[in-house]
């Protein structure tokens, strides 16, 4: 599937209209983008909005733009360490995928001790409301790192609470639509409020839009997909059941599934009668398994809809599941593509109700559920990232490279949903790498630091730094660095990680 996005209008007016600043200069050869171009992502045209008219809605520090797992984390950071914070939100919850898109739950990193302080701080606040971490599920699987159990209803409270704290301010229902650069900086952010375009001026700014957005509009080189196939990695549309009869899934489904078809889900067995916790978890486990392949013979799936198929329970929500599913294919759909993005919605929407309905016609204790919650974000695992001081590549992970200024480490493997076999190798236990502070700043804009799915690295290396844990150190990293940077006057892309006092990083490499 392909389209060829063009203005409606000509590209003399187009001009004309934009009248553009430095970075729409940069214009020349953007107006159609193909997948086939993926690697190299052409940049986004800064449209003049007429900035010197528009109100300055705040002058600040530093300015965060998106509150997912790294942009809070940033904001969050950079205020506690004494800067004045906005955070600009298109949604109304902080959190991004973990609350808007309904991920959870965290994922571990398979490392010991990579949880940094603000991970940790996080995971106690969870646990004040009741919903602990998943400490000791499957030492085997779950060594180390994340493991928070991100309630979605909770999360975005407790993110309120912190910011709160912390003294950040938070800008919901508003979004990025500009940048005003001057030289080597950024001047200002043009957002649309629900009172209109107004602009943001800050010292420094943070990129946490997970689409690398502001970068782009920055004009920071980026790229997007698989440099081999072009293609994104595919998108998710998630969703929450309740109603379910956990006890009748487990002894009828889960239980009934281990005996008959092998140990396919050894964490729920484990977790049930060794610990105790009630986590429970099915996904589909082979590539051709009789039960879910069956429903595409009666017509009640299809091949798209058995790709991947995952649930888990949630802590604090006995009756619910949350489905890592539906995953629209990567083949039709592409995260980076306006048209081909909106389709994939409809589509995944169609896909969501007939697993709901296989679930409850064909899964013991499924009989009275019902979908509960859909996601309003859909589940990009990948769109934009940009190239920065840093270019993070497979074999960061492959030959697990530690660096001076590293800001977290993580061993969560190159998890690439749409091709699985080129990086399958994995760290053996014990063995990580870690992620510089130079994957989060650019050559090109000084004042600029960029955390999260949208970092510095190559298709490959995304896959693996994409999860939450490793998206909030990066955040926290980031948060610092901008505090740091702001009271010594020193530019965050001359900021040397590793010359902050120990004391004062989230991460201290053991080289
Ligand atoms: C289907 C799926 C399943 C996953 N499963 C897991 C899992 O089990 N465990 C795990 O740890 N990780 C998982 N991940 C990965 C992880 O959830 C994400 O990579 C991570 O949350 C990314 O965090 P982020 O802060 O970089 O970006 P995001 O979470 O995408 O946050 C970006 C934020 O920026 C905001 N934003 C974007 N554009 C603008 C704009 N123009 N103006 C204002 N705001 C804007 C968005 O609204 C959003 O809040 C999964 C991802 C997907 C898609």
């Amino acid at each position: 599937m392909h389209h060829a996005f063009s203005i409606p209008m000509s590209r003399r007016d187009f001009m004309k209209l934009a009248g553009l600043t430095a970075v729409g200069a940069a214009l020349g050869g953007a107006s159609e983008q193909t997948k086939a171009e993926a690697g190299a992502a052409p940049p986004v045209p800064s449209v003049d909005f007429g900035e010197a008219d528009l109100p300055v809605l705040y002058d600040t520090d530093v300015c965060v733009v998106g509150g997912g797992a790294a942009g809070t984390a940033a904001a969050v950071t950079a205020a506690r360490k004494g800067a004045k914070v906005i955070l600009v939100e298109r949604g109304i919850s902080l959190g991004g995928l973990a609350t808007q898109g309904c991920v959870f739950p965290c994922m571990a990193t398979y490392c010991y001790d990579s949880d940094t302080p603000y991970i940790t701080d996080l995971n106690k606040r969870m646990e004040r409301q009741g919903v602990p971490p998943l400490l000791g599920v499957d030492t085997d699987t779950y060594y180390g790192g994340g493991r928070g159990q991100y309630v979605p209803e909770y999360l975005s409270f407790v993110y309120d609470e912190m910011c709160e704290e912390a003294g950040v301010r938070i800008l919901y229902n508003t979004s990025l639509i500009g940048a005003v650069i001057d030289g080597e900086r950024i001047a200002a952010c043009v957002v649309q409020t629900i009172e209109g375009l107004a602009k943001i001026q800050a010292r420094i700014f943070i990129d946490g839009t997970g689409d690398a957005l502001l970068s782009r509009f920055a004009g920071i080189p980026a790229e997007k997909g698989s440099e081999k196939t072009g293609r994104n990695q595919p998108m998710s549309l998630r969703f929450e059941m309740g109603g379910i009869d956990m006890g009748k899934l487990y002894h009828q489904f889960i239980i009934k599934g281990v005996k008959e078809r092998g140990p396919f889900d050894k964490l729920a067995e484990d977790t049930l009668r060794k610990k105790g916790r009630p986590f429970l978890q099915f996904w589909k486990w082979k590539e051709n398994e009789p039960f879910f392949r069956d429903g595409v013979t009666r017509g009640e799936l299809t091949e798209d809809d058995i790709v991947y198929i995952q649930a888990f329970t949630i802590t604090g929500k006995p009756t619910v599941m949350s489905m890592n599913c539906p995953e629209m294919p990567a083949l039709n759909f592409s995260a980076t593509d306006a048209v081909s993005f909106s389709e994939a919605v409809t589509f995944g929407r169609k896909m969501m109700r007939r697993l709901a309905g296989f679930f409850i016609r064909n899964i013991p204790g499924f009989e009275k559920a019902y979908i509960i919650r859909e996601a309003s974000m859909v589940g990009v695992r990948e769109s934009w990232r940009i190239r920065g001081k840093y270019y993070m590549e497979a074999e960061d992970y492959l030959k697990a490279h530690h660096f001076p200024d590293a800001v977290c480490r993580t061993a969560y493997p190159i998890d690439i949903h749409d091709v699985k076999t080129e990086f399958s190798a994995k760290l053996k236990k014990g063995q990580y790498y870690e992620i510089p502070y130079r994957a989060l700043v650019t050559n090109e804009i000084s004042n600029l630091l960029v955390a999260g799915r949208c970092a510095s690295g190559s298709f490959a290396a995304q896959a693996s730094f994409r999860i939450q844990p490793t998206c909030m150190s990066m955040g926290e990293a980031a948060g610092i660095a901008a505090a740091w940077g702001l009271a010594r006057g020193v530019e965050v892309n001359a900021v040397r990680w590793e010359n902050i006092p120990k004391s004062e990083r989230s991460y201290v490499s053991e080289g």
